[in-house]
C-alpha cells in the first residue's frame, strides 16, 4: 500500500488532502449546525429552501416509517415500487407539465444512468466544461464521444456540433446552475443551437429546482423553455431537503429508461419513508413561494454586502456564491479563520475545481436571518483580510 501513502502524502503536502468531519443539526436553530463542542453558521449547505428540517416534511417520513418498513426490500422492476412512488411521479409530472417522470435513489445514480442509457457508440456528447462529476461520469460510462465546451460559450459549442455533424446523435448536456460558481447555463441559447443542429437538450436542475419557476419547477420552466428540454433531471437532496432524483420527460423517454438505465434496474429502491418525505417537500416547494422570495432577497442582501467588502462575487443570483481566492492553501486558512468566527464555509480545491481556483464557496439558505448575514459577511471580510486574501 506504499502507493497510496506516496499520493495521499503528495495531497497532504499541496492541501489536497479530504476528510469527514461529523456535523449535527443544531436543534433550535435554524441554519446552523454543530461541530465538536461548537455551533456554526452554516454556509455550506444544499438545503436552500430549509425543508430538512421542515416539522412537516419530518412528521410525514415518521408517519410512513410506523405505516410502512425501513426498507423497500427491492428494486423498482421486483416488489420495491409502492403506490406511493407512481403518486409521487404523477405529482412530479404534473409539476414540470411533462407526461411522465421517474424517481431515482440520487442525483448521482440518476446522471451515470441516464446518461449511459440514452447515449452509446457513435453518438456524441456536448457538455459544459464546469458540468458536474456525475454527468461527467456518465457520460464516461454511455461510450459516446465526450466533445467538452468552453464554460457558457455558445459560439465554441456551435462550431464543435458543426465539427460533429455527421454523429448518430448529437446530446448537449448542461447543468442549469453551476454548482461550484452558482451562474446560470445559457438556456435560450442552448435550445436555438439544439434545434439548429438537430441535438437533443439534458438538463440538471439539481440546483435550480425548488428555487425558480412560479412553482418552483426550476429555470427551464421560469425561462419558458421547459418544453424544449428533452430530458429534465432534478434532484430532492437540495431544495427538497431529503434526499433522491428524478427525471421527466415524454412517456417514451420513460418507458425507454424504465428499460434500459442500469442504476435504477440494478439497485434497490427508495425507502418508503423518504417518498413520503419527498412528496410532502413537494407540495410545500410548489405552494410556499415566499421561501422563494425570501431567498430571493437573501441572496441579494450578502451578494451586496460581499461586493461592498471587496469580494468579486459576479452576477448570478443563485444562492451559491462563490469567493475565489486562488491558491488551495489560502482556500484552507480562509476557510480555518472563519470557522474559528463562528462560520462554516468549505473550502473547495481541485479537482472539484480547475486547478488556481480554489475557492470559498458559500451557499445561502431561508433559514438564515438578514441580519445573520450582514453580520457574517462582516465577519468574512476580517477574515479574508487575516487570510489575505483582501487588501484593505
Ligand atoms: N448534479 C449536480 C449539478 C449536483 O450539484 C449534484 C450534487 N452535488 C448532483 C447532480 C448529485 O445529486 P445527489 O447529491 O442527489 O446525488
Amino acid at each position: 500500500m506504499n502507493w497510496m501513502e506516496k499520493e495521499l502524502e503528495r495531497l497532504s503536502g499541496q492541501s489536497l488532502e479530504r476528510f469527514v468531519h461529523a456535523s449535527e443539526p443544531a436543534r433550535g436553530f435554524p441554519g446552523y449546525l454543530i461541530r465538536g463542542d461548537r455551533r456554526l453558521l452554516n454556509l455550506s449547505s444544499n438545503d436552500y429552501l430549509g425543508l430538512s428540517g421542515n416539522r412537516e416534511v419530518v412528521e410525514a417520513m415518521r408517519l410512513a416509517l410506523e405505516r410502512e418498513e425501513a426498507g423497500s426490500g427491492a428494486s423498482r422492476l421486483v416488489t420495491g415500487s409502492r403506490q406511493a412512488n407512481e403518486r409521487l411521479e404523477q405529482a412530479l409530472a404534473a409539476w414540470q407539465q411533462s407526461e411522465a417522470a421517474l424517481v431515482f435513489a440520487n442525483g448521482y445514480m440518476a446522471n451515470v444512468g441516464v446518461i449511459s442509457a440514452l447515449a452509446g457508440r457513435g453518438d456524441v456528447i456536448f457538455s459544459d466544461r464546469l458540468n458536474h462529476a456525475s454527468i461527467v461520469d456518465g457520460i464516461r460510462l454511455s461510450r459516446a464521444e465526450h466533445v467538452r465546451y468552453r464554460h457558457n460559450d455558445p459560439e465554441h459549442l456551435n462550431d464543435l456540433l458543426q465539427k460533429h455533424r455527421h454523429a448518430r446523435r448529437k446530446w448537449m448536456i448542461t447543468d442549469s446552475v453551476f454548482s461550484m460558481d452558482g451562474d446560470k447555463a445559457l438556456l435560450h441559447e442552448l435550445v436555438e443551437l439544439k434545434k439548429e443542429h438537430g441535438a437533443l437538450l439534458m438538463v440538471d436542475e439539481a440546483h435550480s429546482g425548488g428555487i425558480y419557476g412560479h412553482r418552483g419547477e426550476g429555470l427551464a420552466n421560469q425561462l419558458g423553455l421547459h418544453k424544449e428540454v428533452d430530458v429534465h433531471m432534478g434532484t430532492f437532496s437540495k431544495a427538497f431537503g431529503v434526499y433522491g432524483a428524478y427525471v421527466s420527460g415524454s412517456s417514451t423517454l420513460i418507458r425507454w429508461l424504465i428499460n434500459k438505465t442500469r442504476s435504477l434496474i440494478y439497485s434497490t429502491a427508495l425507502p418508503p419513508a423518504v417518498i413520503a418525505g419527498v412528496e410532502k417537500a413537494l407540495t410545500i416547494v410548489q405552494e410556499e413561494k415566499w421561501r422563494r422570495d425570501k431567498l430571493a432577497a437573501s441572496i441579494q442582501v450578502f451578494r451586496s454586502a460581499l461586493a461592498e467588502a471587496g469580494f468579486t462575487v459576479g452576477r448570478s443570483d443563485s444562492p451559491i456564491i462563490p469567493v475565489i481566492v486562488g491558491d488551495n492553501e489560502s482556500a484552507l486558512r480562509f476557510s480555518s479563520i472563519l470557522e474559528d468566527f463562528g462560520i462554516l464555509a468549505a473550502a473547495i480545491r481541485p479537482p472539484t475545481v480547475p486547478e488556481g481556483t480554489a475557492r470559498l464557496r458559500f451557499s445561502l439558505s431561508v433559514a438564515h436571518a438578514e441580519s445573520e448575514l450582514l453580520h457574517a459577511a462582516d465577519r468574512i471580510r476580517q477574515a479574508g483580510m487575516y487570510a489575505g486574501v483582501l487588501k484593505e
